[in-house]
């Protein structure tokens, strides 16, 4: 079993996932598998994965063709969903045993499909399925965060090239989203608002970093973006958990996220890309905190953010934190709110 252990200076959980078997020669740059030969997440290779935990299906029972959107366990996860969730500490040293969920949303039965151009209801069959698998992991009472992400292409951390996005659970909630969740918090509490509508409010009157609006959401260019073409984003009414969207709501986001990666495509040369999907945590009581997430449905505010891989860590970012991004997110904004938008084969 894996083993998460936190950095007593920073506070940072790091899962240590040794157990997946890599040796140093599995870290060499690999080729991407550019072809559906062999792989098992084409319909027909079902049995080639863990089982099915969900499908959306047109015909035939688990683990059989004939499912539009796929999910299974990871075959390499980097936690394991069996197991209590044991805490020790050696003086400073915190470590907890590696529990989690590890899951692969498979998005097509189909290798050479892409996200942009399927249609917009396949689109919000995937986005459904991200608000099922959360809500079901949800009322295990080991995990306290959902996060769901998609890594485009080797360079972003795709190992495979058949459309997918995963999903952890993990028994903690990470660095990066409990600074959001705190900051947010802090703000409600002092001025009983959401930080992101204030923020929102500003950004729409302004337009300068709006790349694209529709009738629910909204694609920032954020002021501070940390890579260069970045975007957030965020649904236009408030609301702090991705899983309570509506029909419409499900169709302007997946309208959304068509829209930006169709042009990342065309304006960037089709680059690799990170997605991450930041919304409310596990609110399940925790014992001795009955209040934790009191606010939590007026403070925080959901959101999707999409890193395309254009520029490299370097020594000065790893070293620091901090980021130095090429391009103003002025610029990113109009290049990619201006581009037409061509056509998408609207085909099921
Ligand atoms: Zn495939
Ligand atoms: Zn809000």
């Amino acid at each position: 079993m894996s083993e998460l252990r936190k950095d007593p200076i920073v506070d940072r959980w790091v899962i240590i996932a040794a157990e997946r078997g890599q040796r140093p020669s599995d870290f060499k740059t690999k080729p991407e598998q550019p072809r559906s030969e062999g792989c098992p997440f084409c319909e027909g290779n079902e049995a080639n994965t863990p089982p099915e935990i969900f499908a959306i299906r047109d015909s035939g029972p688990p683990n059989s063709p004939g499912w539009r959107v796929r999910v299974v366990a990871n075959k390499f996860p980097a936690l394991c969903i069996e197991g209590d969730l044991a805490r020790s500490g050696i003086g400073q040293l915190d470590r907890m045993t590696g529990v989690g969920a590890h899951e692969v949303i498979i998005e097509s039965p189909r290798h050479s499909d892409d996200l942009p151009s399927l249609s917009t209801e396949h689109v919000v069959e995937i986005l459904a399925t991200y608000a099922q698998r959360t809500c079901d992991l949800r009322r295990d009472d080991r995990f306290r965060h959902t996060i769901v992400f998609r890594n485009y292409k080797a360079e972003a951390g795709a190992s495979l090239s058949h459309p997918h996005s995963q999903l952890i659970a993990l028994p903690f909630i990470p660095k990066l989203v409990k600074e959001k969740l705190d900051s947010a918090r802090e703000h409600y509490r002092r001025k009983e608002r959401c930080i992101f509508c204030d923020l929102l409010e500003q950004e729409l009157a302004l337009a300068e970093r709006v790349i694209y609006r529709n009738d629910h959401f909204v694609i920032l260019s954020p002021f501070a973006a940390r890579f260069p073409f970045s975007v957030e984003i965020y649904p236009l009414a408030h609301a702090h958990d991705f899983v309570e969207m509506d029909s419409a709501q499900q169709c302007a986001l997946a309208d959304a996220l068509q829209y930006i990666l169709q042009q990342y495509k065309i304006t960037l040369s089709n680059p690799a890309y990170n997605m991450t999907l930041q919304t409310a945590p596990s609110t399940l009581p925790r014992a001795g905190h009955p209040d934790y997430w009191g606010t939590i449905a007026y403070d925080f505010h959901w959101h999707l953010e999409i890193f395309p891989r254009l520029t490299k860590m370097a020594g000065f970012e790893w070293g620091t934190g901090c980021y130095i991004n090429p391009v103003s997110p002025e610029d990113a904004a109009e290049y990619l709110g201006k581009q037409s938008q061509p056509a998408r084969n609207d085909q099921p």
